[in-house]
């Protein structure tokens, strides 16, 4: 946990987010500037600052497999979303509380900006 990240924050309900799945090890709540119709952000309970300093890799594919779930649950599975990890300056990583992103419900363009 760290004290000042806006993340943990969440995690630890002192800031309100729009919840849509919680597990033993994650949380999923809304985006607050969705990109997409479907835009929900997936965090490990756990702090971590980026993929760079991510080393559990069960922690990490837990953010995969609970995106799925929530595409299922969104009803986007079929018809597709898409999953990001932006990851420092060239990403444009703003939040460095490691997350993934679940973007759907419209068609996305490749490559992305
Ligand atoms: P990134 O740019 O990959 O670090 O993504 C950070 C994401 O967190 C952005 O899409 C923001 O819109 C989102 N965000 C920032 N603050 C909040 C908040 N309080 N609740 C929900 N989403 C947030
Ligand atoms: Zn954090």
């Amino acid at each position: 946990m760290a004290d000042d990240c806006l993340f943990c924050r969440i995690v630890r309900k002192e800031i309100p987010a729009t919840l849509v799945a919680e597990t033993d090890r994650c949380i999923a709540f809304r985006d607050i500037n969705p990109q997409a119709p479907v835009h929900m952000v997936i965090v490990p309970r756990e702090h971590v600052a980026s993929l760079n300093e991510a080393r559990d890799a069960d922690l990490i594919g837990s953010l995969s497999l609970l995106a799925a779930d929530i595409a299922r649950t969104e009803g986007i599975a079929e018809a597709g979303y898409r999953t990001v990890i932006n990851t420092n300056r060239d990403a444009g990583q703003t939040v460095f509380h490691v997350h993934l992103h679940l973007l759907g419900g419209r068609a996305m363009a490749w490559p992305p900006g």
